[in-house]
């Protein structure tokens, strides 16, 4: 089964999704990641997008698409993909659609993590202390929050459209949330 985990910058997606790989068995597919490996491993590609990330600006289609496609066939034989922080634009999940369409395994559901934004800015500021991620500054925070409800949140109503999007309380602990994605994915 394909699920995309869908939400702004901080509401749970990477994590949630790390814990639905133990569960199901299924392959995390996080374009942000991806991304983060290509500038540690210092490709041509990683270079070009570094000032991009850490603006928190959105890398273009192109780049994105082509990460995701290469890695469908290792999602396809573990039984399932999480889309991690991809689509993010709706060309992006146009793509998407068309790249699953031809082999026959497309989207089941769009799990909408719901969280309030001050609870987001807390969790991205707990990040960066922990984490050190040079895009959780205050100001690329903000500058990724309105590339996502720019660019982003107009897949809401593109995936209703194709009745697929569940929204699930993303507020409370991991376990709550991961209890709550769960019962929507068994629903
Ligand atoms: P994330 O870890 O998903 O928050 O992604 C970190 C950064 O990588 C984003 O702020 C973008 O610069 C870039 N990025 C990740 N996924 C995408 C995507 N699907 N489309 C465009 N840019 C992306």
């Amino acid at each position: 089964m394909n699920i995309i985990l869908f939400g702004p910058p901080g509401a749970g997606k990477g994590t949630q999704s790390k814990r639905l790989v133990q569960s199901r068995g299924w392959v995390q597919l996080s374009t942000g990641d991806m991304l983060r490996d290509a500038r540690k491993a210092g490709t041509e590609l990683g270079n070009r997008v570094a000032g991009i990330m850490d603006r928190g600006e959105l890398v273009s289609d192109e780049i994105v698409i082509a990460l995701i496609n290469e890695r469908l066939p290792e999602a396809e034989a573990a039984g399932g993909a999480i889309f991690d922080g991809f689509p993010r634009t709706v060309p992006q999940a146009e793509a998407l659609d068309r790249l699953l369409a031809e082999r026959s395994s497309p989207i089941a559901k769009v799990v909408r993590l719901v969280v309030d934004q001050d609870e987001l800015v807390a969790r991205v500021e707990k990040r960066a202390a922990e984490e050190g991620r040079a895009d959780d500054t205050v100001d690329a925070f903000k500058v990724r929050l309105k590339a996502y409800n720019d660019q982003t949140a107009p897949l809401i109503p593109f995936y209703t459209g194709q009745n697929k999007l569940v929204d699930v309380d993303g507020m409370g602990s991991m376990d709550e949330v991961s209890a709550r994605i769960n019962a929507a994915l068994d629903a």
